[in-house]
């Protein structure tokens, strides 16, 4: 007989970890496989964007990441030296543009990194990966996936040679470029390979070349070049573009190290070791679909593939699965209906298909370079690639990412130049508030992390004021009354907070405001020791140790009218709306 599991996820990536973990944390287990004998050791990606930093920081995986990770502040460009010969810095730009996230973008070794998440997933509900299973086959019984309480799916898979069956209400496609699941759906990648063949190691270099601990870009008569500086303080990764009709499978190492030495004339370039290489053409591919039936989803290199070299595969592939985990866990704990689903597919579809369009001209404009002009100059006329980067940092950050209009996204609806910097349809980024309770200075979006619950931030102004005080007294009169939003989804004999959490964020003197002009059901009894919860509220006002964050400014909210935001369990912006319009709270 099948085993029966709520959420068979077929591959331990980026994308089946971020789903997992998710799952894990709002206390749903899933089954998830990896054909892998273990865990993977080396190789791979190792760029971790801001969103995903970010994304960690709401797991609580940041300490150990930021901790771990070279953190990369600064990207050099070097070009040929058109004084003739040899190559020359052209350039020194922030890997990120200041401003973007409060997070730096981290470099570690995606076996580390998922390490990191497998840990993460132990600690929410004892959920680990179960290695050496093959998944062969997946279908799906259509007639029966209109039944919410069915197992529609069913997974064949293989251990120890042993054919093993699981019946699934939901089943997630993350086993990578090569995807067993994808071609049981009937599905295809359609688009590119391209000619241009890259190469990469993960090297102990000797060198003089003085930007080896910096995120390089080169690009020089011989060739085009990347280094990222690598975790630990030795290793660097360097990528080497391969000369036009190189053959991927025929590339040796020694190849890869020749071209290297070529491309960094005259700076010495030895290796001492190398800890993986690896080498690869270039293609943008997109599947044709994302999901079969509202029951089977595709993520990650399952459905999207492109180019590494602006680090972006690790990094969608893991925004993929945490769009989908909280939106699973949701519909598994009865809160949410399967429409929500539908999203997936809305918001997914396109970050891969702008990634695709997007890495076409950028990995072109990044190999073409050395072949056209032996370098990029604007001053006369010339391509400036240092540019195309810096501009491209907030998209390759993954900050750019804005979704549609659904159910879950309410642009329409809203009323944006309330908060003109906390964009609907965009990850709320964070900015400095002091917490009300302890004087201690925190970023505002490291008080929602993922848990499952959907927030209602009120901005309620300066409530000294009597017209600030009164607004306020009257939302929250509407939010916890038994006809309002909150009590409306809660679950019964659970805390008030349980679903919907509310957060204040109050403008003004901190020492100025007494806890008693705050409604008390902003700080409602929770928990085991059934005690106030005076983490919930915040100030945007001058800490001791870390400044002014200048909130309300920085979020674009004037504090004589205020806002009300809804955001997603995934941080991200569901609806802008004013603190007297009641009617619009609504999840
Ligand atoms: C060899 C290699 C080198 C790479 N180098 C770089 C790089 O240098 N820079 C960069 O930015 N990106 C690189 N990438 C891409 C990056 O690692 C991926 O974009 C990212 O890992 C995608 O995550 P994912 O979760 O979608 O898939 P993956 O990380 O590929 O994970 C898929 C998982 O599914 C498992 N699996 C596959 N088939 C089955 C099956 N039938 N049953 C059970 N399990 C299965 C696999 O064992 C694997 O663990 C590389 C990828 C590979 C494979």
């Amino acid at each position: 007989m099948a085993n029966k599991v709520d959420v068979f996820i077929c591959g331990s990536g980026s994308a089946g970890f971020a789903a997992a973990t998710w799952l894990a944390r709002c206390g749903i287990r899933c089954k998830i496989v990896d054909s892998r004998p273990g865990p993977l050791e080396i190789g791979q990606a190792d760029g971790l964007q801001c969103r995903t930093v970010e994304i960690c920081e709401s797991f609580g995986l940041v300490e150990d990441l930021l901790r771990e990770g070279c953190h990369n502040v600064e990207v050099t460009f070097w070009n040929a030296d058109e004084r003739g010969g040899g190559i020359v810095r052209t350039r020194s730009a922030p890997a990120t543009m200041p401003g973007l996230s409060h997070l730096p973008r981290v470099i570690l070794s995606q076996a580390k990194f998922h390490g990191m998440m497998s840990e993460a997933m132990k600690r929410f509900n004892g959920q680990g990966v179960d290695y050496g299973y093959k998944v062969l086959d997946v279908k799906i019984d259509e007639k029966r996936a209109k039944d919410a309480n069915a197992y529609p799916v069913t997974v064949s898979t293989e251990k120890d040679g042993k054919e093993e069956k699981f019946e699934a209400k939901y089943a997630m496609g993350c086993d990578g470029a090569h995807s067993t699941v994808r071609r049981s759906l009937g599905f295809n990648m359609t688009g590119d390979i391209s000619d241009s063949i890259w190469g990469v190691m993960d090297v102990f270099p000797q060198t003089n070349f003085p930007d080896i601990r910096k995120q390089v870009i080169l690009q020089s008569e011989t060739g085009s070049s990347i280094i990222v500086p690598r975790e630990g303080g030795s290793m660097a990764r360097i990528y080497v573009e391969l000369p036009s009709g190189t053959v991927a499978k025929d590339v040796k190492l020694e190849d890869l190290q020749a071209t290297a030495r070529q491309i960094f004339t005259p700076y010495k370039l030895d290796f001492a070791g190398v800890s993986w290489w690896s080498a690869y053409s270039i293609g943008q591919r997109l599947a044709d679909h994302f999901s079969k039936a509202d029951r089977v989803f595709l993520a990650g290199d399952a459905c999207h593939t492109h180019s590494p070299k602006a680090g972006q595969g690790m990094n969608i592939s893991l925004q993929d699965g945490y769009n989908i985990g909280w939106k699973l866990a949701s519909i598994l704990k009865g809160q949410t209906g399967p429409d929500i689903l539908k999203t997936y597919n809305i918001e997914r579809e396109k970050v891969a298909d702008i990634l695709v369009n997007w890495d076409k001209v950028w990995a072109k404009q990044l190999s073409s370079l050395s072949k056209d002009t032996g370098g990029a100059v604007t001053a006369n006329g010339k391509f400036d690639f240092s540019e195309i980067w810096v501009k491209a940092s907030a998209f390759t950050a993954g900050l750019t990412i804005t979704y549609d209009d659904s159910p879950i996204t309410r642009a329409r609806e809203s009323d944006q130049k309330l908060a003109t910097n906390i964009v609907v349809g965009m990850r709320l980024q964070g900015a400095q508030v002091v917490r009300f309770c302890d004087a201690k200075p925190m970023q505002l979006v490291s008080a929602l992390p993922s848990d499952g619950r959907w927030r209602i931030m009120v901005f309620a102004g300066d409530i000294r004021q009597d017209a600030a005080s009164k607004k306020l007294n009257q939302l929250g009169e509407y939010l916890f009354s038994d006809s309002g939003p909150i009590k409306k989804y809660l679950p019964p004999g659970s805390d008030i907070d349980s679903f919907i959490e509310v957060v204040l964020i109050l403008f003004g003197e901190r020492l100025k405001v007494n806890q008693e002009q705050i409604p008390e059901c902003f700080y409602p009894v929770t928990g085991q020791w059934r005690m106030r919860d005076l983490h919930k509220i915040y100030i945007d006002d001058e800490s001791y140790h870390s400044g002014h964050g200048h909130a309300y400014d920085f979020y674009g909210i004037n504090p004589e009218e205020g806002a009300i935001a809804i955001v997603r369990p995934d941080q991200y912006i569901s609806l802008i709306s004013h603190i007297e319009n009641h009617a619009s709270i609504d999840f």
